[in-house]
């Protein structure tokens, strides 16, 4: 149920964060903005308060530590408390390791991967105290195919799947009830390919983009959907033991847990087809490797669950 979700979105001044943060608001949630332009972050507030819906923002710069504390600050001043995080912020300068734009790799890390680390440090105290919540992250197509030019980034992308299967797997550890969705977009229309540097991989994305571009929206119904899918009841199983819920399997939208650990969510996968992708899109692969990857590379989404 997302009306009254109170939800942080980083990177919530263009791109995917701003047309999450404008659906998430039409469907009654409380969205609570950060991103570096307030300018940027005022506008969409601004739009999302004339339609009727709720948002606050505050300039946020994911790269340090004490402003991803302060947005959780205003999240609970404002609303009264924190339900769920999209870390949305990214860069994504692509180029050849042997250009050595080192800068460019140092800022990936810092925005891409310490962002990230920094947002889910400032929510879990909150989390674990309140023994509920929910992480939403965005990693890419990068995060689970290498390509040319996404050396760095992809390695940051990467980084977010895998720490975020660790927190969907110590979550359901300790009990701590913490829900996680990692989402896999891949060419999507936004301000992201601005951050390009170099004249090459630049003129390849744009033709990639050109071709293959699909409009942030279609992101935004994805952590929707995430944010939406109902809580699974809590496991009775012991704190290493396999995890069983009985008759999550069968059909619904809930993902599963399987006793090698792995997250599959086949039938989360149908409701996904159902609801965003044109019919002749519908064909997954992979979702027995506990990954949703489409065949066009256009999207995905893991579902992390108890
Ligand atoms: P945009 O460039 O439109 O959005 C990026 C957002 O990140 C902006 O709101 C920007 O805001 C914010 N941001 C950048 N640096 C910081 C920082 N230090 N602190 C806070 N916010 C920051 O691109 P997208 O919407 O496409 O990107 C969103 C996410 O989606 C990124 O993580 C990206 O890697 C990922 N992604 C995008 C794909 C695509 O094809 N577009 C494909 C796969 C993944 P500001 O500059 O105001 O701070």
């Amino acid at each position: 149920m997302i009306k009254g979700t109170v939800v942080i979105i980083t990177g919530a001044s263009s791109g995917i964060g701003e047309a999450t943060a404008k659906l998430l608001a039409r469907k009654g949630a409380k969205v609570v903005l950060g991103a570096r332009r307030e300018d940027k972050l005022e506008q969409i507030a601004d739009e999302i308060g004339k339609e009727g819906g709720q948002a606050v923002y505050q300039a946020l710069d994911v790269t340090k530590p004490s402003d991803n504390d302060d947005i959780v600050k205003l999240a609970k001043d404002s609303f009264g408390g924190l339900d769920a995080i999209f870390l949305n912020a990214g860069l994504m300068p692509s180029s050849p390791v042997s250009a050595l734009k080192t800068d460019e790799w140092n800022q990936m890390v810092d925005v891409n991967i310490k962002g990230v680390l920094n947002g889910v440090a400032a929510v879990m105290p909150t989390f674990v105290k309140q023994k509920s919540g929910h992480v939403i992250a965005t990693s890419s197509v990068a995060g689970l195919k290498a390509y040319p030019n996404g050396a760095v980034y992809g390695g940051t992308k990467w980084f977010v799947r895998e720490f975020m299967e660790v927190l969907r797997m110590e979550s359901a550890m300790e009990g701590t009830n913490i829900r996680t969705a990692t989402i896999y977009p891949a060419a999507i229309n936004t301000e992201l390919l601005d951050t390009i540097t170099d004249k090459h991989a630049s003129e390849a994305m744009h033709g990639l983009y050109a071709q293959f571009g699909i409009s942030p929206d279609r992101i935004a119904d994805v952590v929707a959907f995430a944010l939406d899918c109902p809580k699974t009841p809590r496991s009775t199983s012991s704190r290493w033991g396999r995890r069983t819920n009985p008759g999550e399997n069968r059909g619904g939208s809930a993902a599963s847990t399987s006793g090698k650990g792995e997250t599959h969510a086949p039938c989360h996968r149908q409701t996904l087809a159902r609801q965003i992708r044109p019919a002749k899109d519908r064909a997954c692969r992979s979702h027995h490797e506990g990954r949703h990857e489409h065949p066009q590379l256009r999207r995905g989404v893991r579902l992390g669950r108890l």
